[in-house]
C-alpha cells in the first residue's frame, strides 16, 4: 500500500486546488474522482526549425492530478501556483470531492 504524503503537502496542494475550483468532473470521462500525486518534472526538448536546432533547457515542476477512471493527467505549474515541493516521488492521495 502506498503511504500518504505528509500533511503539509496535502494541505497546501488541496488548498491551492480548491481555490481554483478543483476537483471538477474529468472532461474526458465526466467522472469526478482524482488522485493527487507528488510533483513531476517537465523538461524542455530541443527541437529543429528550418534545419536549425533550438535548445530548450526549460525545466518545470508540476503538481499532477490523475483521473481515477480514464487516467487523464492534469498538471498545475508549481511555480505559478506558489507551491513549493520537495519531491521524494511515488506518493499520492485521493482528493475528496
Ligand atoms: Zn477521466
Amino acid at each position: 500500500m502506498t503511504p500518504k504524503p505528509p500533511d503539509e503537502f496535502r494541505n497546501r496542494a488541496t488548498a491551492y486546488l480548491r481555490s481554483k475550483g478543483f476537483p471538477k468532473p474529468c472532461f474526458v470521462c465526466e467522472t469526478n474522482s482524482w488522485t493527487i500525486e507528488y510533483p513531476v518534472v517537465i523538461e524542455g526538448l530541443d527541437f529543429e526549425v528550418d534545419g536549425k536546432t533550438i535548445s530548450n533547457n526549460n525545466r518545470n515542476e508540476a503538481l499532477k492530478a490523475v483521473c481515477d477512471s480514464c487516467g487523464q493527467i492534469v498538471l498545475f505549474d508549481a511555480m505559478r501556483s506558489g507551491l513549493i515541493f520537495h519531491s521524494t516521488g511515488g506518493l499520492s492521495y485521493a482528493l475528496d470531492n
